[in-house]
């Protein structure tokens, strides 16, 4: 992961460790002695996190803070403080200022790359859906991240020792709507099934008699779990078992005895990655969409018949099999739109698409190729069967008025024109070719009919 990370403390031993650390894991790193220098260095270099000591002269670590979070520009740069064992108070201060996690000095390594790993995984998110969504940053940051934070987060926490279990749910009550699973393999089981997802697990490494490795092992696997966040709680000296739940994917940890602010920062940044990870799921799913489909009909468009008809005629001639295409043209649409209006004539043909995606099968291609132009790929069909099929969508057509709008029934027809794939090497733009030829000779023969193409 290469990122850029400002370091700001004012005692030089301790900016060059840290520097060292993350130099030697690839980090671009960015240094300050100071809070002025700090903000000044934000501005200039735009970090993709902080970490930032709480003690200097001047301007100290939490007002630093306090300012980026309260900048609409730097609001979303994720802030670590490092504060000193000794000054617990400082964490809640730290968390008060808008910190988004906190690192205790001496800085261990494992705590360093994980919290930094997660914290940039996030901010790369964040920034991944601005770009995609194309808003500029004020918007997006005064406009989303609240809303992200918005909901209470839906918590698992599996520990068979309902005492430990309690405590967390009582540290999180208000926040988050926690579920508390004592029985670990019930609540994989119900995992599994359930619809509601939960947005974050939390797993006691050491539940007596259970292996909670496996446990985390299991939920990494499942299909409903897989991209939930894990945190985990262990023991200060169970390192070995900590380093391999962080190689399998566990999401972070908590030493115990567990800090109530501390389980409560990290908890809220693993739900805030998850939704973020879910929005630009769901952004790359709807412009995927966007792209291959037509707007007004649902149906696919003409650049995705393109590329998908290439490969299923690729397919069919590997396989020796049929394939037909079928194109159709409303007749005299210009009539509608000119009699009834646009909006009539859009309502038409969002109709003719239903009617279309009526008649034919799951396999089969519909697209809207233009104005009121269709396609239909017709895989593993003979000419002779979309010759059937092409009756039966010009008759799905023809025989029941169309609502165009309120009280402004029409009988719409349609010509079709079908080819068929050939034994000669035939591409794409032939075989439409074909189909059309045919649909203009249906339109010449009087409209309302099918015609195939003679191969
Ligand atoms: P023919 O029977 O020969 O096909 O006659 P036609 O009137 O259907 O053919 P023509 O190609 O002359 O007219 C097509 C019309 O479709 C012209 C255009 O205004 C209209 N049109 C194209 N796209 C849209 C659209 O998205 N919505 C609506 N409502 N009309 C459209
Ligand atoms: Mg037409
Ligand atoms: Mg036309």
């Amino acid at each position: 992961m290469t990122a850029r990370v400002l370091v700001v403390d004012d005692i030089l031993a301790n900016v060059r460790l840290l520097e060292a650390k993350l130099a030697a894991e690839y980090f671009d790193v960015v240094t300050a002695m100071n809070g002025v220098d700090a903000l000044e260095a934000v501005q200039r270099t735009k970090p993709d996190i902080v970490l930032l000591d709480v003690m200097m002269p001047g301007i100290d670590g939490i007002e630093v803070c306090r300012r980026l979070k309260g900048n609409p520009a730097t609001q979303h740069i994720p802030v670590v403080m490092v504060t000193a064992l000794d000054q617990p108070e400082d964490r809640v201060r730290g968390l008060e200022a808008g910190a988004d996690d906190f690192l205790t000095k001496p800085v261990n390594d494992v705590s360093l790359f994980c919290r930094v790993k997660s914290l940039v995984r996030l901010k790369m998110l964040t920034d991944e859906l601005r770009t995609r969504t194309g808003n500029d940053p004020l918007r997006l940051v005064s406009g989303e991240l609240p809303s992200v934070d918005s909901q209470p987060g839906r918590v698992l926490v599996i520990d068979n020792r309902v005492a430990v279990a309690e405590r967390i749910k009582g540290a999180l009550a208000g926040k988050h709507d926690v579920t508390v699973a004592i029985e670990p393999q019930v609540a994989l089981d119900s995992c599994g099934h359930s619809d509601s997802a939960f947005e974050l697990i939390i797993v006691n490494l050491d539940m007596e008699g259970v292996d909670a490795l496996r446990i985390c092992s299991q939920l990494k696997s499942l299909e409903q779990t897989r991209q939930t966040p894990i945190l985990i709680i262990v023991d200060p000296d169970d390192h070995q078992r900590l380093l391999r739940a962080l190689d399998m994917g566990v999401n972070d940890y908590l030493i115990r005895p567990i800090d109530k602010q501390e389980l409560q920062a990290r908890v809220a940044t693993q739900i805030r990655r998850y939704r973020y990870t879910e929005q630009l799921r769901t952004s790359v799913r709807a412009s995927i969409e966007m792209a291959v489909t037509d707007a007004l009909t649902g149906l696919y468009n003409r650049r995705y018949l393109e590329t998908h008809l290439a490969h299923l005629i690729e397919h069919a001639v590997n396989r020796g099999k049929a394939l037909s295409v079928l194109t159709l043209d409303v007749d005299f649409f210009k009539a509608v739109n000119d009699s009834h209006g646009h909006d009539a004539g859009d309502r038409v043909l969002q109709e003719i698409a239903g009617r279309i995606r009526s008649s034919i099968r799951n396999i089969d291609l519909a697209c809207r190729t233009g104005g009121e132009e269709f396609v239909v790929v017709l895989p593993a069909t003979d000419i002779a069967t979309a010759e059937r099929v092409g009756e039966r969508i010009r008759k799905t057509v023809a025989s029941k008025p169309f609502n165009a709008a309120p009280d402004c029934l029409l009988n719409i027809t349609a010509s079709v024109g079908i080819s068929a794939l050939s034994n000669v090497d035939e591409g794409v733009e032939e075989l439409l070719k074909r189909a059309d030829k045919a649909l203009y000779r249906a339109k010449r023969e009087g409209r309302n009919r099918v015609i195939l193409s003679a191969a």
